[in-house]
């Protein structure tokens, strides 16, 4: 049976009775189509004002409840839900490459690490919450309590459909949250198939409720949960521009924020790099996804002294690359996601090529439209990706001769999300990481999400971090009494 083939007898089981996600009303219809054929895969119904309202009701009293039993039974349901998941890994992996278009490798990767944010979660269930000492006051005790946050919001976007729902609802729903969450609009479906398999491992469907919107929806949405006192935080990844959109929202009611938002992630490769390392890291951070991920290497510096071999030898790493179907055996680069991600890498490839920016290669053009071939850049200081977010396999290049100048140049953004750092001298690489001004620095490394590391930026790459050992109490809040 064919990868997509696979996939689509598994979204079948999971909207087998399910009928109310199915749309019956074309006007009020999300189309989910493949970006590697543009064939549609399902025809979703919108969730409505009324129904997202209703919704928010059911999470509200499912929330007061659920916060009430103990942290071992939330633990226990929320391993069912992972043994599920991990159950349907197969399914759940082609699924995602269906309606994300991601090599099946990465898809397979996503499922693996969005099973572990699960299992991570669970385990946190029980940590002491909170703490109590001898008091200021004489003979009192202090108490210092943590205590669910309430409902959260949770709006998550197109290039990690799984790894990041995961990665909020499940510390949500061990800290004692109730959720309401809307995927992004391109790739609902993974997001029905966790919700299904949560729902069959006990968590009440009230507790953790769906919303599918389009890309229309998706403000209102935020409309309704910002104005609604009830929902007490909202966590978003996502865009910057988006990003702000919300925190000007969440003045409405004081809403609490946790946001994960754009990058513009240097890579910098010193003198003295295992060359080879540097290659495979920079080609594997530049590309995965297409170039669609907030960590992805957006400028590649590399040292006058290494310069013409590595672009050598990186030309040669991107030449070799196979673009295609996510499904194809041996696959590295699958397509951009839809029509505007196409269209905004075809402007930033003119403003490249109007500021003289030299095309060092491009592969063969696209199989279909939304194919863009990778290329590689050689780039002025100036260069205007030096600002922008890439979001596509567009890799540009910069050489540098001195590392305060590089850590300079690196830091000149308004962006702070991640950063690399090649090189063998291991005074040298912490030195720059603890100038670098990111939320996280990877050093010889460009694997540095995890379920156990606190995730997330400074400066306009956002607000919080998910999780590593404090992701449950992303979703507390903090309670302080005093025993007289
Ligand atoms: P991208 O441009 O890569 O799609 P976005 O930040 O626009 O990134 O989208 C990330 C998530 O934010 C998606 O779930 C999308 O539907 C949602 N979104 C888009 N606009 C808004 C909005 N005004 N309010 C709330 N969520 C939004």
């Amino acid at each position: 049976m064919s990868g997509a083939c696979f996939a689509l007898k598994f979204l079948d089981t999971i909207l087998h009775g399910q009928s109310s996600w199915m749309a019956r009303d074309g006007a009020h219809a999300l189309s989910v189509d493949d970006p590697a054929t543009g064939a549609l895969i399902a025809s979703l119904a919108i969730t409505t004002k009324a129904q997202i309202c209703a919704k928010i009701d059911q999470v509200s009293i499912a929330q007061a409840l659920w916060a009430e039993m103990t942290a071992s039974a939330r633990q226990n349901i929320l391993r069912k839900w992972h043994d599920l998941a991990q159950k349907h890994e197969g399914e759940l992996a082609a699924l995602l490459t269906l309606e994300q278009g991601k090599p099946l490798s990465e898809a397979k990767a996503e499922i693996s690490s969005s099973l572990k944010n699960i299992l991570w979660s669970a385990g946190l269930c029980e940590r002491k919450n909170g703490y109590e000492e001898k008091s200021h006051i004489n003979g009192a005790l202090n108490e210092v309590h943590y205590e669910p946050v309430g409902v959260v919001a949770a709006i998550t976007p197109w290039n990690f459909p799984s790894a990041m729902i995961t990665r909020k609802v499940a510390p949500a729903l061990a800290a004692g949250c109730g959720v309401i969450l809307k995927p992004a609009e391109d790739t609902p479906l993974s997001a029905i198939a966790l919700a299904k398999l949560a729902y069959d491992a006990g968590i009440p469907r009230g507790l953790f409720a769906l919303v599918i919107t389009n890309r229309e929806g998706a403000a209102e949405f935020s409309d309704v949960v910002f104005s609604d006192k009830r929902v007490r935080m909202v966590s978003f990844t996502g865009s910057t521009a988006i990003g702000k959109t919300l925190i000007a929202s969440s003045a409405q009611n004081v809403t609490k924020l946790s946001l994960e938002l754009g990058g513009n992630a240097p890579f910098i490769i010193c003198a003295d790099a295992d060359l080879d390392k540097a290659v495979e890291g920079a080609f594997a951070s530049k590309f995965r996804n297409a170039g669609q991920t907030c960590i992805c290497a957006n400028r590649i510096y590399v040292h006058a002294d290494i310069y013409d071999v590595f672009m050598e030898r990186f030309v040669a790493r991107v030449r070799a690359a196979k673009i295609g179907n996510g499904f194809e055996d041996g696959v590295e680069i699958g397509p951009l996601i839809n029509e505007r991600a196409q269209q905004n890498v075809q402007n930033f490839i003119k403003k490249l090529d109007s500021e003289g920016a030299q095309k060092i290669y491009a592969a063969q053009p696209g199989l279909t439209w939304s194919f863009l071939p990778p290329m590689v850049y050689a780039c002025a200081e100036d260069c205007s990706a030096t600002q922008q977010e890439i979001f596509g396999p567009i890799a540009c290049v910069y050489k540098f001769d001195s590392y305060e100048d590089v850590v300079q140049k690196a830091n000149e953004t308004d962006y702070g999300l991640a950063a690399y750092i090649y090189a063998k001298d291991s005074k040298l690489s912490t030195g720059l990481a603890k100038a670098l001004q990111f939320g996280m620095v990877g050093i010889n490394e460009t694997r540095i999400s995890d379920a156990s590391i606190p995730f997330g930026g400074v400066k306009q790459s956002g607000i919080g971090r998910e999780g590593g050992y404090d992701s449950l109490k992303n979703f507390m809040v903090t309670k302080f009494i005093c025993k007289a």
